[in-house]
This record gives structure tokens, sequence and C-alpha cells, in this order.
């Protein structure tokens, strides 16, 4: 396993792959990496000839200071990791190197950054789609793997990618959870004991919804149970939760699940704090 450093070095080590019409693929993280990361390898390897996982911590996607600073970073087990899953390249710029000056293109994703994570994350968005189009540009990639985990990212990334002609495929790799339930993230490893447990609502509660929402409950009175669930416990805030179509994240305001489009499908997409972490999840209907 090589570790590229530099743009330079990205195109110096990856043309040659190009030039004889092999494959690369690309697993964007941000490093603290967990087998949710580990599962986009293995599609990747699985799928492309060559493999590259970029860890960067990318400041500009962080519109909290206090969230940027305490993100985990784990670089040394990282790496051990993904020699030990045979990946071939990390990609492992550092700031300068990424940004070498403050990048002032703003990316406007329409209706799609004003709902869920784009609402409650001003600039998010725009940080990802900066980072991730770098990315693409440095490493130029014929697929790239992103977790169904974080379904807004999806459609934004597939949004600029259709707009923008970037000749990439994306690929989307369902969420891997702890035995529990909890979808995996590298935010977890900031939970404590108590809040490790109450995090679990997040899951408990959209299979609660999804099953009533098939059982003919209408979305209005399950919403006000949802919200209850959430405020019983201790350090437990709810931002969102709402039902939405998968592929457009239009948010659902229909009451029963038998007003619902049958070509169409639906998604649970909520995001609380649990302490002082935020963690978002999804479920499919
Ligand atoms: P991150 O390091 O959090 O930026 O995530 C890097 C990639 O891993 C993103 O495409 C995420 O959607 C994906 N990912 C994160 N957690 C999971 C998970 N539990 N299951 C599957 N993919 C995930």
């Amino acid at each position: 396993m090589k570790i590229i450093k530099t743009k330079h070095q990205a195109k110096d080590q990856l043309l040659k792959y190009k030039n004889v019409g092999k494959s690369i693929g690309l697993v964007p993280t941000m490093g603290a990496l967990h087998e949710g990361h580990l599962n986009l390898v293995e599609k990747s390897k699985y799928h492309s000839d060559v493999t590259v996982v970029s860890i960067f911590v990318n400041p500009t996607q962080f519109n909290n200071l206090a969230d940027l600073e305490k993100y985990p970073r784990t670089v040394e087990e990282d790496l051990k990791l993904l020699e030990s899953k045979g990946v071939d390249y990390v990609f492992l710029p550092d700031v300068e190197e990424m940004y070498p000056q403050e990048a002032k293109l703003k990316m406007d994703f329409g209706d799609l950054e004003t709902i869920l994570e784009g609402a409650l994350r001003p600039g998010h968005f725009n940080g990802v789609g900066i980072v991730v189009s770098k990315l693409f540009h440095i490493i130029n990639p014929d697929y790239a793997y992103f977790g169904q985990k974080d379904l807004q990212q999806v459609a934004i990334i597939r949004q600029m990618v259709n707009d923008l002609s970037f000749g990439v495929e994306l690929v989307v790799v369902p969420t891997v959870r702890e035995a529990d339930g909890l979808a995996m993230s590298s935010r977890n490893r900031r939970l404590n004991p108590a809040d490790r447990k109450n995090a679990l609502v997040l899951y408990e509660s959209m299979v609660f919804a999804k099953n009533e929402l098939l059982a003919g409950r209408t979305w209005f009175e399950l919403k006000d149970k949802i919200q209850h669930k959430f405020n019983q416990l201790d350090g437990v805030k709810l931002e969102y939760f709402e039902l939405v179509e998968t592929d457009t994240l239009n948010i659902v305001v229909e009451q029963h699940i038998t007003d619902f489009d049958q070509g169409k499908k639906y998604s649970l997409c909520t995001a609380a704090f649990v302490g002082d972490v935020r963690l978002i999840d999804n479920l499919p209907i």
C-alpha cells in the first residue's frame, strides 16, 4: 500500500493505470475508520482494478469549529486497517495541499440544500461539493463509493456530477450498523456509555415509525410519538425526523401510506444531538 500526499504524486502514480485502461475506485473518507468505511473499500476492491482511499478531515464542511476540533483522528490505526484490506493507495493530503488558497467558489444545490442537513448546517454541502470536486480532479476515479448513511450527501454529489459532467460513476453502499442497530459513525467514538445507550433512539424510532406507517398509522400521529420518545431521554435533542422521497429528498406531507405514490421509494431521515455529539441516520421504507 502506497501513501500519496500531494496532487503531483497522485498524477504521477495513478495516470499509468488510466493509460492501460485499468479502472480506479475512490473511497473518500475523513478517517477514524470503522466497518462502514471498510464496506465501501470492499466494494471498490471487488469492482475497480485499483482502490484509492482518501483520508482528509475537510475543514470547509464543518460549520462548527468545536466539531472540527473534536473530530476523531486515528491515522495510524486507519492505515493498518486499510493495509489489511489490500488497499492500493491512500491519499493523505494536508490542509495546505488541498487548500493552497481559500476556496471562494460557492456551489448552490437549490432545493436540496434548504432541507434536512442543508437547513441545519449552513455551508456544509458547499464544503462537501468543493472537496469532492477536488478529489475527483486529483484522483480522476472511474468509480466513487459513498455510504447511504449520508443520503443527502449522495443526492448532492449526484447532482454535482450530473451538472458538471464529471466522468465518474457513483456507487452507493448500504449502511453498516452495530449489532443493536446504531449506524456506525466515526462520531460514535465520542459517545460516553450513557449516551451510547441513548443513541439507539435514532434507529429504534425509525424502525418504529416504519412499522407504524406500514400498519396504516398517520404520519401526523406518529411524529408526536417520536418527539416524545426523544424528549424522554436525558441530553438527547431531536433536530429533525422526516419522511422523504428517497431520490429527491422531497419531504412527504401525506398522512397515510396509502396516499404514497407506489412508483416512488421513501426513506425516514433523522438527526439528533446525543450529549454534544450530533448523529444522523436514515432508513428506507
Ligand atoms: P466519513 O468518513 O464520515 O466522511 O464517511 C466516508 C464515507 O463512508 C461516506 O460516503 C459515508 O457515507 C460512508 N459511511 C459512513 N458511515 C457509514 C456506515 N455506517 N455504513 C456505510 N457507509 C458509511
